[in-house]
Formats: C-alpha cells, sequence, structure tokens
C-alpha cells in the first residue's frame, strides 16, 4: 500500500476516521520525519512506505529509499506503531552514501534477464521461478542502476541472484542466496513472484504414517543397532516408530488424491525427480525406504505448523509467492546431505538420513521461511538471527511433545535424527556460547545462542506466548538486525500485545533476565502493560488474502462490520459476534478492502482476490 494513496483515504474517510490504519501510518510518518536528522538521513534522500504488516503488537510500516521512484536494494528504515499509537520500536538499513544518478536504464528488463539466464547457463524451460527489478546499488563505493534478476531453476539447484548493469549490461554479481540448514550459505532476500490460479477441487482427508518428530523421540531411542540410517532401508523398529495422522485438506482432483492443501503443496522443484505422489486412494502410507514417506512427512509438519501458527497464534502468516501457499520438493537440491530455503520453497536433500524425515529439518526451513514473509523479505542473518530462529522453531515444537524428559540430552538437540549421528553433529538448543563474546562468524554455529535463549524464555511463560513473541517481534526488524536487536524486538512485542495477549509483567521480567544472561544489552523498562481496552485490536483477518469466507478472530463481542472499498464507498453491511465470525465475500471485485467494528477503534485491510 502506497503511502500517498492512504492520506487520499484519510480525507475520503474523515468523518469516520479510518481510525487504526491513519493514525498509525501518521504516527509513523511523523516520527521519521522527526528523527531524520538521528538516522543521519540525507536532505535528498526520499522514502516510499510500501508495505505494513498489522499484527498482534501493533503495525510495522516499512519505509523503503527511493530515488526517482527507483528502490534503493535492501534499504529502509522499519517503524512499529503499538496499540497505543506509539513508535516502540524502529530499524534502519538506510544507505546514506547512496549518490544521485540517473534512474533511466539503457536496456530492457528483458534483456537483462537474458543476460542473466546466459551467465547461469539455464534455459527458460527450466525455470521454476524468477523475479526481476530495477535497483539502485552501491558497488566499490560508486551508486549503479541495477536489474536484479532471481532465478529458481529445475536445472540449477539453489536461488540464484544476478545483477546486472542497467547502463552496460555488464554482471555486477551472481550468487546462490538460497539460505541451507547447514554449511556456509550467505543471506537471503527476495520479493515478490508469480501467481497461480488453482484448478477447481474438492478438499479431502486423508491418511498417513508419519515420523513426530523423527523416530528417535518417537520411541525416546538413541542412534544406533535398529535407528540406524542404514542407506534409507527401513525395518521393524523404524517402522514402528512411525505415528498414524490425518492430513488436513488435501486436493481430490478426478478420483486424484494429491498432498496440495490451503497452507502447503507438493512440487517438483530440483532433481532428483521423484514425482508429486498423485494416487486414487486417500491412504497415503508408506515406510521411510519409499519415497512417498518424505513427502507426507513434509505435508504434514508444514500444514500443522501454519495452521498452528494463524488458526492457534492467530497470526495471519503465509509466503507472498504462489498464492500463499508453501511450494515444497521432499527430494530435491540435486540430492545434496542439505537443505535450502527460498522464495517461498522448502527444497530438501536425500543425504545420509533424507532431511525430509526428520520434522527438525522441515521446521528449520520452514523457520526460514516465517522470517522472510514476516519482514516481506527483510530477513536477516546478523549473527546467524535467521538460522537461530530455524532452530528455535524446531526446537518449540519438538519439546511441546513432551516425549523427552528434562533430563535426556536429546530434547535439546535440532536435527535429532538427521545429525548427532556419524552424518554430522547437528545442532543445540543449549549453547554455552555467550553474546557477544563468543560470536564465531559462523552463522549456524551463532544463531545457536538466539536458539538457546528462547529455549529459556518458552521454559519460563510457556510455548504459545514465546512463539507468539518471537514472531511479532521478528515482523519488526529488517535485514540488518543482529541477535541483540531481534531480543528488543521481541521483548517489544510481548510488551506491545500486552494483558490482551496473555502477558504479564513477570513473563516480561523473564524475557529481559534470560536475555540479559545471554549478554543481550537490554534497555530499563519499567512494567506498565496495555490492559483490556486494547483488546480489541487483537480482531484479525483470515485468510488474507482471500477469494471467500473470511474469518473474524477474537471478535469477542456483537459489532456491526462495515466493509468498504477504497473509494470509501460502503460495499457490505453484516453483524457479526462469537459465534457468528465469518462474512462472504466471494460477491467482492478483486481488490482492497477495510472493515470498520462498531464499537471498536479498529479497521483493518484486506485483500479480495
Ligand atoms: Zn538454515
Amino acid at each position: 500500500m502506497k503511502q500517498k494513496l492512504l492520506f487520499t483515504l484519510f480525507s475520503v474517510f474523515s468523518c469516520f476516521s479510518l481510525f487504526a490504519q491513519v493514525e498509525k501510518l501518521t504516527v509513523a510518518t511523523n516520527w521519521l520525519e522527526d528523527n531524520k536528522h538521528e538516522l543521519n538521513i540525507q536532505e535528498h534522500h526520499t522514502f516510499e512506505m510500501l508495505f505494513s504488516r498489522a499484527g498482534l503488537a501493533g503495525e510495522t510500516f516499512r519505509f523503503y529509499q527511493m530515488m526517482n521512484g527507483v528502490q534503493v536494494f535492501d534499504a529502509e528504515v522499519t517503524v512499529h506503531v503499538s496499540n497505543r499509537n506509539t513508535v516502540t520500536y524502529y530499524a534502519s538499513t538506510y544507505k546514506d552514501s547512496i549518490q544521485t544518478i540517473n534512474t533511466t536504464p539503457s536496456i530492457t528488463e528483458t534483456e537483462a534477464f537474458n543476460i542473466a539466464l546466459n551467465n547461469l547457463n539455464v534455459e527458460v524451460s527450466s525455470i521454476i521461478q524468477q523475479e526481476r527489478a530495477l535497483f539502485l546499488i552501491n558497488q566499490n563505493n560508486e551508486t549503479a542502476l541495477a536489474y536484479r534478476v532471481f532465478v529458481q531453476a529445475y536445472s540449477k539447484s539453489g536461488g540464484w541472484e544476478v545483477m546486472v548493469d542497467a547502463q552496460t549490461g555488464a554482471i555486477l554479481s551472481s550468487k546462490d542466496i538460497a539460505i541451507y540448514y547447514h554449511g556456509d550459505k550467505d543471506k537471503d532476500k527476495k520479493k515478490q513472484a508469480n501467481k497461480q490460479n488453482k484448478s477447481v477441487s474438492f478438499m479431502a482427508t486423508g491418511s498417513a504414517m508419519i515420523y513426530d518428530t523423527d523416530p528417535l523421540t518417537a520411541t525416546s531411542s538413541a542412534f544406533g543397532g535398529q535407528f540406524v540410517d542404514g542407506n534409507d532401508a527401513t525395518n521393524a523398529a523404524l517402522d514402528a516408530a512411525r505415528t498414524a495422522v490425518t492430513l488436513l485438506d488435501i486436493e481430490l482432483v478426478g478420483g486424484q488424491y494429491r498432498l496440495r492443501g490451503p497452507f502447503t503443496e507438493i512440487a517438483e522443484l530440483t532433481s532428483p525427480n521423484k514425482g508429486l505422489f498423485i494416487q486414487s486412494t486417500n491412504n497415503f502410507e508408506f515406510n521411510r525406504q519409499e519415497d512417498g514417506f518424505e513427502a507426507v512427512n513434509v505435508y504434514y509438519h508444514t500444514d500443522k505448523s501454519m495452521r498452528y501458527i494463524n488458526n492457534d497464534l492467530g497470526i495471519a502468516l503465509a509466503p507472498p509467492q504462489n498464492g500463499g501457499v508453501i511450494r515444497f520438493d521432499p527430494h530435491g537440491a540435486s540430492g545434496a546431505d542439505n537443505s535450502f530455503y527460498t522464495s517461498g520453497t522448502l527444497n530438501f536433500g536425500e543425504g545420509c538420513v533424507d532431511d525430509a524425515e526428520d520434522a527438525d529439518v522441515i521446521l528449520h526451513e520452514l523457520g526460514h521461511g516465517l522470517h522472510d514473509w514476516i519482514t516481506n523479505g527483510g530477513l536477516s542473518q546478523v549473527d546467524g538471527l535467521s538460522e537461530g530462529s530455524g532452530d528455535y522453531w524446531a526446537n518449540s515444537y519438538k519439546r511441546s511433545l513432551g516425549l523427552w524428559s528434562v533430563s535426556d540430552a536429546a530434547r535439546n538437540f535440532v536435527f535429532g535424527w538427521d545429525g548427532h549421528n556419524p552424518c554430522w553433529n547437528g545442532r543445540t538448543t543449549v549453547y554455552t556460547g555467550q553474546y557477544p563474546t563468543n560470536l564465531t562468524g559462523q552463522i549456524h554455529t551463532d544463531g545457536q545462542m538466539w536458539a538457546t535463549t528462547l529455549m529459556e524464555i518458552w521454559e519460563d511463560i510457556g510455548r504459545n506466548k514465546t512463539d507468539r513473541a518471537f514472531l511479532e517481534g521478528l515482523g519488526m526488524t529488517n535485514s540488518g538486525t543482529n541477535q541483540e536487536n531481534a531480543a528488543i524486538a521481541v521483548r517489544q512485542a510481548a510488551i506491545d500485545m500486552g494483558t490482551a495477549g496473555g502477558y504479564t509483567c513477570a513473563d516480561i521480567q523473564a524475557i529481559t533476565d534470560r536475555f540479559t544472561a545471554q549478554g543481550y544489552n537490554m534497555p530499563p523498562y519499567t512494567c506498565n502493560l496495555s490492559v483490556d481496552e486494547f483488546a480489541a485490536n487483537t480482531i484479525s483477518i483470515f485468510p488474507n488474502p482471500t477469494n471467500g469466507i473470511i474469518t473474524l478472530k477474537n471478535i469477542k463481542q456483537e459489532h456491526n462490520a462495515i466493509v468498504f472499498n477504497m473509494l470509501g464507498q460502503k460495499v457490505k453491511n453484516q453483524t457479526v459476534n462469537i459465534t457468528s465470525n465469518t462474512m462472504d465475500v466471494s460477491n467482492l471485485v478483486t481488490g482492497t478492502y477495510f472493515i470498520k467494528f462498531s464499537d471498536v477503534d479498529t479497521v483493518l485491510k484486506f485483500i479480495k482476490e
């Protein structure tokens, strides 16, 4: 949403006042204006607010640095406005050294795209997804106009970013920006990709056998004996370690069942091509030596985690790519003993223990995705922040199952089946390194500090409150955020959710104490949590975007809900309450809408597709 548009709306709505949205944007815009000096912003530099996310802790606005309508790559001031309409957190990757240059390119976007494909040695027919856009970047202390081309291709594992000089056509850089779960890969940066229209289908229920989270955790066993990889062979013990589960909302078309649902779907993204496991029965029972096993394992765990986030935590979150549905390749990454996340896709390798046999790997990769989507592509790997976030997401789930006792070392293992064995060491959430003294510069190693501290907080205040603060806090950060500033954001999210989110002063103190003990320098905070008057602000819409029925979450009383279009015209009017909390918007034309509720200062935005 562009800032100018919202200001226009403000005048249209002046008699109603579009409270939440406009007031918060005004607060954020005024704050940026007032803090230009502190942020060292040059007079001739400009910003556009191109993305905002309203969540349980308030609304976060991303002001992207611009010149003549061209975005400066990876440069933004991120401003968080609480439910009390005050700025409680900000983060800046503003680039003060950007010079004023000619922003009219000499080559076309298509020419740049072809130059990039040639550089990558990728055929058009092999492309899974692509992005291309014009940016300003700093290159060797000079500002350059460049096309950023991102390509994910079946024939070339990873997610490739090529910067092409928009004046000369020269390649400025070319690198794999996919995020791997171990190894030495760099940070990710991504934007929009193609949407995909779904064919008419029915949602069905399936049955399956999966590992929850892995055969050792399910049976309290140690690696060894029958519990070994054995070159992917199964045996009686490994079969018995499976758990029977229900697969929700899988696709049924023409009598064929497919692992495709409202949150996640199987796809063939990189070699090896093991197929999509489309079948005529809804019973997806496989053992670990069958390739369908990994497919079902990923469907089940990604679907379950996304439902938990959206339905249980009340945080609307989905990838911006592929119509909001994750795509996963259970046998990809060219077969490496590694997996990666890139641009809304999860890609699992098969070396040693198949990666998708261990929910820790699945949830770690999903954790990168959550971090990427909730920051609109502003995922940070400073101090291994995203690695630690993925490890936390995996261990938070594993520990919630309660299958290991406190004295079991495996309770703290990340990659407890894929790693912690002769294949590789895996990672842990009882890492003893102190911040910043013991930072090694290796992102996977350093990320363990972050995951470890979050799990300590998890023990103190519980899973749901820690997960909520973790996600809402990450949503306030950007690509320049280090562990310490992420810790401050997570605590601030808990403060901003306040009592409406179930947080107490004791919770905030526990968060402060754990972060401080890890070595993060936490600003002083005197507890003064919001009270129930802000509870109304936690009403949210799901799913968003939508093409049919929307559900209003956290409706606590009866309201008259009025839907307005972008012109401020009333297009729908309905009474909603605790038991009747859905609205059918299928007859509205494609576009952005607002819902205002009687008796509360809340205006929500949604997109009709
Ligand atoms: Zn990773």
